[in-house]
């Protein structure tokens, strides 16, 4: 990816923006044991492999209606292994010129 490449995921797309609120989540495989909390507290956000039952990530920058409950799992699993970042937007500059 070159430097000039505009980001599809994450805190700065378009998508993250358009909901005025920002997050973005990662899960670490490897530090997941399974436990499936994620995916019963968060089951839009978050499934279980068929394979070895560890998570799969559905969305890494949900919409703010499913920011609680990605809060929500964060803080249950076990393993520590959902990280979740976010941040308000700022809001739009007031183009008012005081005239
Ligand atoms: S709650 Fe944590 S340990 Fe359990 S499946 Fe989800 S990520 Fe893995």
């Amino acid at each position: 990816m070159t430097r000039s490449a505009k980001a599809t995921t994450g805190p700065d797309s378009p998508v993250a923006r358009r909901e005025g609120v920002t997050m973005e989540l990662t899960v670490d495989r490897e530090r997941c044991i399974g436990a499936g909390m994620c995916a019963l507290l968060a089951p839009e956000l978050f499934d279980q492999d068929d394979a070895d039952g560890r998570v799969l990530l559905r969305d890494p920058v949900p919409p703010a209606v499913h920011h609680s409950a990605a809060h929500e799992a964060a803080h249950n699993c076990p393993a520590a292994a959902i990280t979740l970042l976010g941040r308000a937007s700022a809001p739009e500059p007031d183009r008012h010129t005081g005239d």
